[in-house]
């Protein structure tokens, strides 16, 4: 293989072998090709594409790269979730343990942030001794012991997906619907699945503003998912404006805790509980969505929701003493409300530039060594649509220093813009994609 002739072939719009894309892919998981020509490659492929049988052939390699969990002795079914990328989302932190607490097995494999959206890797780690980087072995007896693990990419488990993803976020090649999908899909195909739910975000703050490329992109997840034996349903929901108030690490990791304690965001609620409802029929728990909503609302009632998360964070040698007191999590230094310039409605709470802001106070990489600081970000009380009046709190800053105060307020400035009227926001959950067809739900 002649890597630079690969480049230069998909740079000119050529439609590549799928042995080419195997062995390009394996090599560079087993650190036999330079950074610098696979970032070559990723930047041809957002300009060039791929075709369906490239797409699948990368998604394949991925997957090939490293092991697969083997559940397959455990006696219930095994479902997960996950979501195409936003900012203040953090689903997945509750419905692990809200799902595994309901009988589901939910081997969780998840990412760090990812261009301006956060991860749910960094988000676990602000718990103080959170420990992402299972073996194989530790997250089969995990969930087999308590039914839930929450996992990174390792050198076992899909190896090439952890070092692509780390270089595409340093490189800005995120925004390509076959390279999402392929990442997507190798990390759920190794989790050794009977079902997915997918969250395929939809407006300005997603990597794909377009309505008929999110379709696109959920298709693709469920043509992959399809031919590789497991059903997946994608839900389309609002990206427009962050999800939830808290934005930044630690500050998400406190807010889905009280979600999971039956407080919170009304609208993080919502689209948890969407998520959940499909995850719950397709791992066949419940056999409707309304019978799913109220198997999880008295899972958070009875506190085995809660309980569930204690468990896991117990389990990967976190302080589990955060779950029932969030203010052992780490705390910035600088804390300042950030209120309304003049009365009006609220017309954008820009989550693109929230998403970098939270970059901009070190709660997220520039390049793939950065560390991260995972106490900083925002809580943004403001949603589209809303009134407020001059000197209204809008958000408070969590930040490092002074000069970063000044930085979130800048940030804020130019993210929450207050009008005289504002366009409606995106439905919450507007549509349901499966192996059928798309269903417009709102
Ligand atoms: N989530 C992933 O796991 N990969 C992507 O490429 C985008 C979102």
């Amino acid at each position: 293989m002649i890597v630079p002739r690969l480049i230069e072939r998909k740079r000119d719009g050529e439609r590549l072998e799928p042995q080419e894309i195997r062995e390009l892919v394996l090599a560079y998981a087993k650190g036999q090709i330079p950074d610098y020509q696979m970032a070559a490659f990723l930047m041809a492929v957002y300009f060039r594409g791929f075709d369906r049988s490239e797409m699948n052939a990368m998604m394949e390699a991925m997957l090939e790269s490293g092991r697969r969990l083997d559940l397959s002795r455990l006696p219930m079914t095994r479902t997960d979730k996950h979501s195409t990328g936003g900012v203040g989302d953090k689903t997945s932190l509750i419905l692990a343990p809200l799902i595994a607490s309901l009988g589901i097995a939910v081997p969780m494999m998840s990412g760090r942030g990812l261009g301006h959206t956060g991860g749910t890797l960094d988000k676990l780690e602000s718990i103080p001794g959170f420990r992402t980087a299972l073996t194989l072995s530790e997250a089969e007896k995990q969930v087999a012991r308590i039914g839930c693990a929450m996992l990174s990419q390792t050198e076992e488990i899909v190896p090439a997906d952890r070092k692509l993803y780390a270089l595409r976020d340093a490189t800005a090649t995120v925004e390509v619907i076959p390279l999402i999908a392929a990442s997507i899909m190798s990390k759920k195909l190794a989790e050794g699945l009977t079902g997915l739910v997918l969250d395929v975000k939809r407006g300005s703050g997603s990597f794909l503003p377009k309505l008929e490329d999110e379709l696109e992109l959920a298709k693709a997840m469920i043509d992959l998912g399809t031919a590789h034996g497991c059903p997946v349903v994608a839900l389309l929901t609002a990206m427009d404006r962050p999800l939830g108030n808290a934005c930044g690490n630690a500050l998400e990791v406190a807010e889905a805790i009280a979600v999971l304690k039956g407080a919170g965001p009304p609208d993080l609620i919502e689209v948890t509980f969407a998520l959940g409802a499909a995850m719950l029929v397709l791992g066949t728990v419940a056999t409707t969505l309304e019978g799913a909503q109220v198997l999880m609302r008295d899972a958070i009632s009875s506190g085995r929701a809660l309980l569930k998360f204690e468990e896991i964070v117990a389990a990967q040698d976190g302080d589990a003493g955060v779950v029932r007191d969030p203010t052992r999590l780490p705390r910035a230094r600088h804390q300042q409300n950030f209120v309304a310039s003049r009365a009006g409605v609220v017309r954008t709470v820009e989550p693109r530039a929230i998403g970098y802001g939270i970059i901009a106070l070190g709660g997220g990489r520039r390049n793939m060594e950065e560390r991260i600081d995972p106490s900083v970000g925002f809580v943004i009380t403001a949603k589209p649509g809303i009134h407020v009046t001059k000197g209204q709190t809008l958000a408070t800053i969590h930040a490092r220093s002074e000069a970063d105060l000044a930085v979130g307020r800048s940030v804020l400035e130019s993210a929450i813009v207050i009008a005289d009227s504002a366009e409606p926001a995106l439905p919450l959950v507007s549509h349901r994609v499966t192996a059928r067809g798309v269903e417009r739900l709102a």
